[in-house]
């Protein structure tokens, strides 16, 4: 597996393929970490856990640059991804024993209650956008909560794998009880039916969530699916226009706009279409696309060049199909995988950009003339992860956004993770919940004791 450096289209490392036998023996020791890991308290836990999270810190524009070679990822970016990693860590450090304390039940017994117990190994499969939040938002929960967990990551972020791994090691975790496996994405299946794997949380697109999904279900085992989305952001007429154009900009590029939950359809109220349309045009341009490792860079490279090839594709269909391109849409002449910001308007419903995922810095405006028409746009999608409304008034924008089908809907401001609140989607944006206490339970097995 090669990693390649999207600035430079030049191969920055090989890494072997890991065999399955290989892989076995690793599950066998992560079993056995797993069995005396279960046993210890919160509290012994946590000062693991808030190791890690003091090696993250400390260990800040080392891992920054080291996204930035492999997917491109601005610097200043990644080192809020790191803190972001530290931050969970802590968090769960701190929250385990309550979100997870046994929950006394009346009932006609003498008592009753349930106790959430650890499951065991849990496979992670991850992506590479968010190549260190990703894991640790799945990992810190999951270990509180007395687990183990074997990565396999996006085979283009081999070596924040390996990086990883190396901090939950020196962080003291037990031997494997966090283990990096480097596989190919075909054969995760055979991890799946592995006896020893228990459950598995995948990040990553609908294809991959259908066929992991499909392969656990076959294998009777709990998933977490977080996949793709193409969240829709409403501008309602009495919006202020200056602030919602300076929070879509942000959200449609943050991560070069290839983030799960950046804003990606833009439903603008036709009295105010004109003026949103031509400031977010003029801010999508003022914006510094460059080399991720110089500071003072908006947007990168996108993370590999098929993908950049991939979006182009979309943007030109969507332009043949009638859309009209005010801004990018043309691929550079230099060697990396870059992509301007690009903005598609009069987006119609049948539409390449309005049906699919646009997974780089691509936005879609869309017209709609009344509140009723864009709830109904909105949710005309088969996905639905995030969503936001933006209003003058908080009743309006509450009314709108309890009718639209996401899992969750920011006011006023962009979709983003917080440990505190539960993260996730419906309908073919997954299934299950992150962070929060409901992330802290999926991996758990919630207990009956019944006592007469
Ligand atoms: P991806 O191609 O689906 O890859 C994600 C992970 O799944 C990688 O480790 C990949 O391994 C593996 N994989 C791919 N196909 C697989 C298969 N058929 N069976 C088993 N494993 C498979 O997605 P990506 O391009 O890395 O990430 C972008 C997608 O992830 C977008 O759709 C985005 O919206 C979604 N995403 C969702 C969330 C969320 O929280 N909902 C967060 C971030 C990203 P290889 O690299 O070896 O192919």
């Amino acid at each position: 597996m090669d990693t390649i450096d999207p600035t430079t289209g030049k191969k920055i490392k090989s890494y072997p393929e890991f065999s399955l036998s290989k892989i076995n023996g690793i599950l066998n020791r992560a079993e056995k970490s797993f069995q005396a890991w279960r046993g210890l308290s919160f509290k012994e836990r946590g000062e693991k856990m808030k190791k890690a999270a003091a090696l993250l810190r400390g260990n800040k524009d080392r891992y920054a640059r080291l996204m930035a070679q492999e997917m491109g990822k601005p610097l200043p970016q990644g080192r809020g991804e790191i803190e972001k990693c530290a931050l969970v860590c802590d968090f769960y450090a701190g929250q385990a024993e309550t979100y997870l304390a046994a929950e006394k039940i009346i009932t006609e017994a003498r008592e009753s209650f349930v106790m959430y117990e650890p499951l065991g190994i849990v496979l992670a499969v991850m992506p590479w956008n968010f190549p260190f939040w990703q894991v640790f938002r799945c990992a810190a929960p999951t270990l509180m909560a007395g687990n183990g967990i074997v990565l396999k990551h996006a085979s283009n972020v081999c070596g924040c794998a390996q990086a990883i791994e190396q901090i939950f090691k020196e962080a003291g975790f037990p031997p494997n009880l966090f283990s990096n496996v480097f596989l190919a994405n075909d054969k995760v299946k055979d991890l799946i039916a592995h006896p020893l794997v228990r459950a598995v949380s995948l990040t990553g697109s609908t294809g991959a969530g259908r066929s992991v999904g499909s392969a656990a279900g076959w294998a009777i085992k709990k998933t977490v699916l977080e996949l793709g989305g193409s969240d829709p952001y409403i501008i309602l007429d009495d919006a202020d226009l200056d602030s919602a154009v300076e929070t879509c900009v942000y959200s449609r590029l943050i991560n070069g706009g290839q983030s799960c939950i950046a804003a990606k359809r833009f439903i603008v109220m036709d009295s105010v279409f004109k003026e949103f349309e031509e400031k977010f045009v003029a801010k999508m341009k003022s914006q510094r696309m460059g080399p991720p490792l110089d500071e003072g860079v908006d947007l990168g490279p996108m993370a590999r060049h098929d993908l950049r090839d991939q979006l182009h594709k979309q943007v030109r269909q969507t332009v043949r199909q009638g859309a009209k391109l005010l801004t990018g849409g043309a691929v550079p002449k230099s060697a990396g995988a870059f992509y301007p910001p690009t903005v598609l308007t009069n987006l119609k419903k049948n539409m390449t950009a309005y049906q699919e995922e646009l997974f780089g810095p691509v936005a879609g405006l869309i017209r709609v003339t009344s509140e009723e028409q864009a709830v109904e746009v909105a949710n005309a999608t088969v996905f639905g992860l995030g969503s936001a409304v933006f209003s003058g008034t908080v009743e309006r924008a509450r009314r709108v956004a309890l009718r639209l089908e996401a899992g969750c809907c920011f006011i006023n401001d962009f979709v983003r993770s917080d440990p505190r609140l539960p993260f996730g989607g419906i309908k073919q944006s997954g299934y299950g919940r992150e962070l929060a206490v409901a992330g802290i339970r999926e991996f758990t097995n919630a207990k009956t004791v019944y006592i007469k």
